[in-house]
């Protein structure tokens, strides 16, 4: 997802509470950061936010962080959290990063994350751009960097060949799989609790099966 431009975006997400900045001097205090050592939950490419914002409201005792690499993209979701603030919805227990991905490990201590959601991930479709897939072998190296030894990656696609060439990257980088599906919405199992996000509304609405895996180390 790449909204145009928005003038003002920068400056919005520089003055804005909900963003921590700075974030490689945060590595290793994100504890601090919360105020408490609660599980901490990062989803990265979080678009507009909706399914992190949800999970915040209804898991109090994890600490969340979604993660934008696009100022117009992470300022929506600013846009609607301070909407939700005003109808009285506060979220002590989520922030918002923006930055790219790749950075993980410079911001991440190992073991400080126990789980990382990667939901409807662009999928990069020409092999020379395969690197650059969130589920590629190095992103999954960067995420075994930051990772708890018992911490998982939930991974939601409608993109049939990403979710193929996820699952081969899964075993190629020796990662277990834990659980999968080709169809998550009529999968009761995997299904049960499953929070939807903006584009899995609109794939799942146009009749596209949603594919799901956990993976551990
Ligand atoms: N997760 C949302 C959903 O399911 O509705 C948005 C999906 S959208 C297709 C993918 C998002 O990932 C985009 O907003 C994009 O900017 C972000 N993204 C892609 N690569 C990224 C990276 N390396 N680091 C951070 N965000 C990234």
């Amino acid at each position: 997802m790449r909204l145009r431009n928005i003038p003002g975006a920068k400056d919005a997400i520089e003055d804005s509470k909900y963003v921590v900045h700075d974030v490689q001097e945060k590595k290793g205090k994100w504890a601090e950061v919360f105020g408490n050592h609660n599980p901490v939950h990062i989803e990265v490419g979080m678009g507009k936010g909706r399914f992190i914002m949800t999970l915040a409201e209804l898991y109090p005792d994890v600490n969340f962080i979604g993660i934008e690499m696009y100022d117009s993209v992470l300022l929506r979701a600013l846009q609607k959290r301070e909407e939700q603030e005003k109808e009285g919805k506060i979220l002590n227990n989520l922030f918002f990063i923006r930055m790219d991905a790749r950075e993980l490990p410079l911001v991440f201590e190992k073991g400080e994350v126990k789980k990382i959601y990667l939901n409807f991930s662009d999928p990069w479709p020409k092999e020379r751009h395969a690197k650059r897939r969130l589920t590629s072998r190095q992103f999954l190296e960067r995420y075994q960097q930051v990772l708890d030894a018992e911490g998982v990656v939930e991974f939601k696609t409608d993109n049939r060949e990403l979710f193929e060439f996820s699952l081969e990257e899964v075993k190629e980088a020796g990662w277990k799989l834990l659980a999968h599906t080709f169809d998550l919405h009529h999968d009761e199992a995997m299904n049960k609790g499953n929070v939807m996000t903006e584009y899995e509304e609109k794939f799942s609405s146009q009749g596209n099966p949603i594919h799901k895996l956990i993976a551990g180390q």
